[in-house]
């Protein structure tokens, strides 16, 4: 039977490889990147919103502002007339339209004491939303840092992994290399495997009595293969 015992180790670093990239794809710091990142992109549209109903807010008080000036022009255009008619119908509409402009004005200030409220209110939330995006910003930075020196890490695992995995290889056989390459190619689980026991270390699957004494009559030229998974096994 052909000893592929230096093949075992050659899988050890490729199983470890295999398990390190898989992390790296799914790191948790990529995670919290991600959730920070739609976090703050919540909090730049709640700023948004908010700036919209404060501008709007704005533009309506400065609306009644502008028409409590014309009431208060009509309101003086209007005394000012009353103080020079005479018939006395001609008085009383003009008070009875002062009386009109005077409860518009009264209105509008009203409204204009519920938006200034509301002006505040929104000013204030603004002001909270602001600190809010500071601090998703500052979050994104760190998450973003810890990303990066994640995936460093990793990738400075993996060169230490490709340089054991070179000296490794350069000592084995080529031809084993082939071998374990095609078995390889052809699979997700280990193409090379021991025994603990009569336990085979890719598929987990005990061999028969008989299956281990098959193993073990094998002819020179000859690779133990598991009969349940078709590794490669190390007798
Ligand atoms: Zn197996």
């Amino acid at each position: 039977m052909v000893s592929i015992q230096p093949l075992l180790e050659l899988q050890k670093i490729d199983t470890a490889l295999l398990q390190l990239s898989h992390r790296q794809v799914n790191l948790e710091e990529r995670a919290v990147l991600t959730k920070a990142k739609s976090d703050l992109l919540a909090t730049q549209n709640e700023h948004a919103t908010l700036t919209t109903q404060l501008a709007a807010t704005k533009t309506q008080i400065t609306n009644l502002e502008a028409a409590n000036k014309k009431c208060e022009a009509q309101i003086a255009k209007y005394s000012q007339q009353l103080k020079t008619v005479i018939a006395p119908r001609e008085a009383e509409a003009l008070q009875h339209e002062i009386e009109t402009v005077r409860t518009e004005r009264s209105t509008n200030d009203d409204q204009e004491l519920q938006l200034l409220e509301t002006s505040e209110r929104l000013e204030a939330q603004l002001s909270d939303i602001v600190d809010k995006n500071n601090a998703g910003v500052a979050a994104v930075a760190s998450a973003t840092t810890a990303l990066s020196e994640a995936i460093k890490s990793c990738e400075a695992e993996k060169k230490s992994f490709d340089g054991q995995r070179q000296d490794v290889a350069v000592a084995i056989d080529l031809k084993l290399i082939k071998l374990y390459d095609n078995k390889r190619n052809k699979r997700t689980t280990p193409a090379v495997a021991d025994l603990h026991g009569s336990k085979c270390q890719s598929c987990h699957l005990d061999l028969s009595v008989v299956e281990l004494s098959a193993l073990k009559k094998l002819g020179a030229e000859e690779v133990a293969e598991c009969p349940n998974c078709d590794c490669y096994l190390v007798v």
